[in-house]
């Protein structure tokens, strides 16, 4: 019976989307914590990064598409270089924010940002805030 599960979350479309947009094995995390451990932003997340992954190998990544955790991700690659499962778990915040944006789950929207932040924020903090929490669409 578990096994069955595991393999229908393993061929589940969503399962195989994050899987192939992050390039990560993530059915090979063994949730030693080491990731949760060494992000700087753990503690403003509601799911954790080693949270995350487990969710993940549940099936539960709809959950995940609407966190909050899935912005806050700043791909400092601290994770990754503490996994010893050699995870790059940014990546998999990566391919969860891509999924979210393509369901139309922009995290911003700018024409709610005050024109007072606007005229006195950089360019490219503008413009790296559009690639990261909206899908222009
Ligand atoms: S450090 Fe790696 S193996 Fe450990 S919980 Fe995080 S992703 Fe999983
Ligand atoms: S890359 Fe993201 S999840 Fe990993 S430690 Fe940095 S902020 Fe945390």
């Amino acid at each position: 019976m578990l096994l069955k599960l595991s393999k229908d979350i393993v061929n589940s479309e969503l399962f195989r989307s994050v899987s192939e947009i992050s390039a990560q094995k993530i059915m090979s995390c063994y949730q030693c914590g080491k990731c949760t451990a060494g992000c700087p932003l753990a503690d403003k997340m509601d799911y954790v990064p080693n949270e995350m992954m487990r969710l993940c190998m549940l099936g539960q990544i709809e959950d995940l598409l609407d966190s909050k955790a899935i912005w806050l991700c700043t791909s400092c690659f601290q994770c990754g270089t503490r996994c010893p499962k050699g995870i790059e778990v940014h990546r998999v915040f990566e391919a969860l924010r891509s999924l979210a944006l393509r369901e139309g789950k922009n995290y911003t929207d700018i024409e709610e940002l005050p024109k007072e932040v606007l005229d006195e924020m950089p360019q490219q903090a503008i413009i790296a805030g559009y690639r990261k929490f909206e899908s222009l669409e």
